[in-house]
């Protein structure tokens, strides 16, 4: 019977882990983490002998904070959730500045402007061999 089996240290480690969660927080990690059914009982005994406190605690995922306010959206404490907004808003910036030099620096803008140049003077030369008239879509933009 698991109640008489000793406690190992990898036990013990996955308990002090788990206290945060309550009994039965720690009764279902000992069985996930080292396939062993601890009783309630014996999960309380142990936990009283050794000082590991088995209240429930709101504990943020991320940074592991205990007894904290976590937020509905994220479920992260403030800092946490500071930390990702901010992380978000400078990668926002970023992609902002990436398009900002796309549109005004990038390389391929130059040959762009001659690719214009060159078509305006070829229609310009089009026009003039054949007597057009100039229409308004063909003046410069
Ligand atoms: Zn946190």
């Amino acid at each position: 019977m698991a109640e008489n089996v000793e406690w190992t240290t990898r036990q013990v480690e996955v308990m002090r882990d788990n206290a945060h969660l309550g009994v039965e927080g720690v009764r279902r990690a000992l069985k996930d983490a080292c396939g062993i059914e601890r009783t309630r009982d014996s999960i309380k005994m142990y936990a009283s002998r050794n000082r590991i406190s088995l209240r429930v605690q709101t504990r943020c995922p991320a940074c592991g904070a205990p007894n904290v306010r976590l937020n509905k959206l994220t479920g992260l404490c403030r800092r946490c959730n500071y930390e990702r907004n901010i992380e978000q808003q400078k990668v926002y910036s970023q992609m902002l500045e990436d398009e900002r030099r796309l549109a005004e620096e990038a390389e391929d803008l130059d040959d762009m402007r001659r690719t214009y140049d060159m078509m305006r003077q070829r229609n310009s030369r089009f026009r003039r061999k054949h007597g057009l008239q100039t229409r308004k879509r063909d003046v410069k933009t």
